[in-house]
């Protein structure tokens, strides 16, 4: 749970730098993974005392991200790839990845996308696609 400016912040942050050892790098296992979409879930906020909102933040990846996921290439908590499968702990954030991982998959995916919309992934990334063409409608 962290504010949403927090988490934005956080996902650019990590995009950026991603994207600069992209440059130097070419491994394959280096992809970064960045969320088609980032949608916050509608009933689990908190409103704290001073008026900020903690959410849980949803995640919309396509399925080879969701298989790097589970198979240990790519930390859950913070999205760092890995150059080998199931370290012991990441190495940006630290998470127990060998230990906890799949556990964590296991409960966050349940097989399904964890999407707030009800769609499942296809009909999610189809739905991104035609709002993204609808977009490049209107510009014209
Ligand atoms: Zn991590």
């Amino acid at each position: 749970m962290e504010s949403v400016s927090a988490l934005q912040g956080r996902v650019s942050a990590r995009v950026e730098a991603q994207t600069k050892a992209g440059a130097r790098v070419t491994e394959r296992w280096r992809k970064p993974i960045i969320p088609l979409e980032i949608d916050l879930h509608p009933s689990e906020g908190i409103e704290l005392p001073d008026g900020r909102v903690l959410v849980n933040p949803i995640f919309t990846l396509d399925d080879e991200q969701v298989e790097r996921l589970r198979l240990g290439y790519v930390c859950a908590k913070c999205f760092e790839p890995f150059e080998h499968a199931w370290p012991v702990r990441c190495n940006a954030c630290g998470a127990p990845v060998r230990r906890e991982q799949a556990a964590y998959f296991a409960r966050e995916f349940g097989g399904v996308a964890p999407l707030g919309s009800g769609l499942n992934l296809n009909d999610e990334l189809a739905s991104l696609e035609e709002r993204r063409r609808k977009r490049e409608e209107a510009k014209q």
